[in-house]
């Protein structure tokens, strides 16, 4: 039985009192729900020190929203995975298509970082999906495959018992179109199978997240999908209720 984990990306929102009011609610509210289920939020890096404070000894997790494959170094402006060691994180989000896009992440970086992440412990969740025009191509299926293939080309298929898979369909990122829950079902199939080829046990076990536009008024029915496994939530991540009530649809 796979145990739901709803994961909040942030992005590059928020401040230190915004988050504090956050936060607070965030614990309140949170911590009565039981560990039924995954709660967590992946933040920018300046508040890492003070997210940790805020919410260790609660059910919640934290995380980053994106790490450097490489170990230490002259890269200016990178952040490495030891340094997200120092702040407990355990998730990191690698590959989230604002990433590939703006930032020209290809899938074999994104496999690096995906492995950097791991050799340090760290859970990544590693972020796929298509574009509008790909999915108008048919040609969805074979973007995913190509997107995880290269992790597993990396890291290898056991490499799943420690990661986290979102599917988010591009077109569906803060635009307020979501994917129907059957759309992202038969993703989340797609890519259990695509696993299962390789390993069966793997497939069976690993969590596969649906994110894109997830609210409060529609999470209960995606994650009643058995493929669903939860959410990576954006905007509803930053609006104390909306983030609860998502959390407790996936204990309920
Ligand atoms: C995201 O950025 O990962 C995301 C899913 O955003 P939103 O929920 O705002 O669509």
């Amino acid at each position: 039985m796979r145990k739901k984990l709803v994961a909040g990306n942030w992005k590059m929102h928020g401040n230190l009192l915004d988050n504090d009011t956050l936060l607070n609610a965030l614990n309140k509210d949170i911590a009565v729900l039981g560990n039924e289920a995954n709660c967590a939020v992946c933040v920018p890096y300046p508040y890492l020190a003070t997210v940790q404070s805020k919410l260790q000894g609660t059910n919640i997790k934290w995380g980053a929203q994106n790490v450097s494959q490489h170990e230490k170094g002259a890269y200016t402006g990178e952040v490495s995975a030891v340094m997200l060691n120092d702040f407990n994180c355990t998730y990191v989000i690698v590959g989230h298509s604002e990433r590939r896009m703006l930032y020209g992440e290809s899938n074999q970086v994104v496999a690096e970082k995906y492995l950097t992440a791991q050799k340090h412990k760290l859970v990544p969740i590693l972020c796929v999906g298509e574009t509008l025009e790909q999915r108008d191509s048919d040609t969805t299926e074979q973007i995913i495959e190509e997107q995880v293939n290269a992790v597993l080309a990396l890291a290898g298929v056991d490499s799943l018992s420690n990661a986290v898979i979102a599917y988010e369909p591009v077109w569906a990122i803060g635009t307020g179109k979501t994917a129907t829950p059957q759309q992202a079902q038969d993703i989340h199939h797609f890519i259990r199978q695509g696993i299962a080829k390789q390993n069966a046990e793997v497939a069976a076990g690993v969590t596969v997240l649906y994110g894109g536009s997830v609210k409060a008024n529609n999470a209960a029915e995606l994650f009643a999908m058995p493929d669903i496994d939860g959410g990576l939530i954006g905007g509803a991540s930053l609006i104390a209720d909306d983030f609860i009530a998502i959390c407790k649809a996936a204990h309920s």
